[in-house]
């Protein structure tokens, strides 16, 4: 969401100031829906952008190169954290994933909004390096879904599964950390998508609104 500003001393009104975007992070238990309800609200036209991460988790059916990952090998990862490439990194479900830092700066400070989809660890890190952020976590309507959800995607192995359904316990315990609570239930996509909508509209009507400072 870009937004600028008239300055109330131009009396033309021609003055503007572009604000730096705001930092949305996402976080949501593995199957609850979280790129359905972001893609969603792309639809309908909101301008914010969706950091692709970097990974070592080799690519699924249907997923190429910057879609929805950077695909790294294990020394390229390495190397990205040891020169500082990543605001954050975590294992997760067995696989390394990180948030490149040059994009996300690059534009928040061109204006727009930046949203970080990450588990929680990742957020856990982003809110001790990253002051200002605005933390969202999205649940499924009850456990059961979340199951069928993962069984109906059919893209991991019994093993794999199992483990994200584990990590699904550990993760929902995790959602009191976070400043907002969006439920996905079933059949009720629109609701979830209203209400980010609703809290990034929110957001930007704070008297003062939350920047924060990530170097490129
Ligand atoms: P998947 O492999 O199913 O695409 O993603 C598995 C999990 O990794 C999800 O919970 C997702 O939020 C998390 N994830 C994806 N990218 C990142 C990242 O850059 N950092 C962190 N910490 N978690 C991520």
């Amino acid at each position: 969401m870009q937004l600028e500003t008239s300055s109330p001393l131009s009396p033309s009104g021609q003055t503007t100031i572009t604000r730096p975007g705001l930092l949305f992070v996402l976080s949501a238990p593995s199957g609850t829906g979280k790129d359905t309800v972001i893609n969603a609200l792309k639809q309908r036209g909101a301008d914010f952008y969706v950091v692709a991460s970097v990974t070592t988790r080799p690519p699924r059916p249907g997923e190429s190169e910057g879609n929805p990952y950077h695909f790294v090998s294990q020394v390229r990862f390495q190397e990205m954290i040891e020169k500082d490439e990543l605001i954050e990194h975590a294992q997760v479900h067995g696989n390394w994933y990180g948030q490149p830092r040059k994009p996300i700066a690059d534009n928040l400070q061109q204006g727009r909004d930046v949203l970080l989809k990450i588990d929680v660890q990742g957020a856990a890190t982003v809110r001790e390096k990253v002051p200002g952020a605005i933390y969202i976590f999205l649940v499924p309507g009850s456990v059961e879904e979340l199951v069928e959800r993962l069984n109906h995607r059919q893209t991991e192995t019994e093993e794999q599964l199992n483990r994200r359904i584990a990590d699904a316990q550990y993760e929902l315990a995790q959602q009191e950390h976070y400043e907002y609570i969006i439920v996905n239930r079933q059949g009720q996509l629109e609701e979830a998508v209203n209400k980010l909508q609703a809290i990034m509209h929110a957001e930007h009507c704070r008297s003062k609104p939350r920047y924060v400072q990530i170097q490129n």
